[in-house]
C-alpha cells in the first residue's frame, strides 16, 4: 500500500534503522522509543493488524515469531527480558494500521500494561 508508512520503509522508500531484514519481515528501531531497546517487527506483507491474521497468514507469523528471540539476541536482551506487544485498533493503542509488534526492554515493565 503506498499510503502505509511501514510498508514504504519495508520497501526501502522511507529510511529507517533496520536490525535484521529478511524474505518475511524488516526489524527497525521505533522512532519514539518508550523502552531503552524498543524495536518494530514489520510483516513486509500489508495486515492491516491482529485482525487480518488468519489460517493463511500461520506460517508467516510462526516464521517471524520464530526470529524474535534472534532478534533479541542481536539487540542484547535474549536473557535479560524483554516484551513482544501488538496493539489492535486505536482503542488499543494503535497508531499504524500495518501489523507490528513492539520489542520492548532495557528497564522493568509493569504489569497490567496501561
Ligand atoms: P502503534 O501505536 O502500536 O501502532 O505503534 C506504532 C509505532 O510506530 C509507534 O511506536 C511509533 O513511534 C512508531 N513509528 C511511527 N512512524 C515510524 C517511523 N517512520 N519509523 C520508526 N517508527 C515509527
Amino acid at each position: 500500500m503506498t499510503d502505509c508508512i511501514f510498508c514504504r520503509i519495508a520497501a526501502g522508500e522511507i529510511p529507517a534503522k533496520v536490525v535484521e531484514e529478511n524474505d518475511d519481515l524488516v526489524a527497525f528501531h521505533d522512532l519514539s522509543p518508550q523502552a531503552p531497546v524498543h524495536v518494530l517487527i514489520i510483516p513486509k506483507q500489508h495486515l492491516a493488524g491482529a485482525n487480518d491474521i488468519g489460517e493463511g497468514e500461520a506460517p508467516l507469523i510462526g516464521r517471524i515469531w520464530a526470529r524474535i528471540p534472534r532478534i533479541a539476541e542481536a539487540l542484547g536482551v535474549r536473557d535479560t527480558g524483554y516484551r513482544v506487544v501488538t496493539n489492535c485498533g486505536a482503542p488499543a493503542g494503535q497508531s499504524v494500521f500495518h501489523l507490528h509488534f513492539h520489542l520492548l526492554a532495557g528497564r522493568a515493565m509493569g504489569w497490567p500494561p496501561g
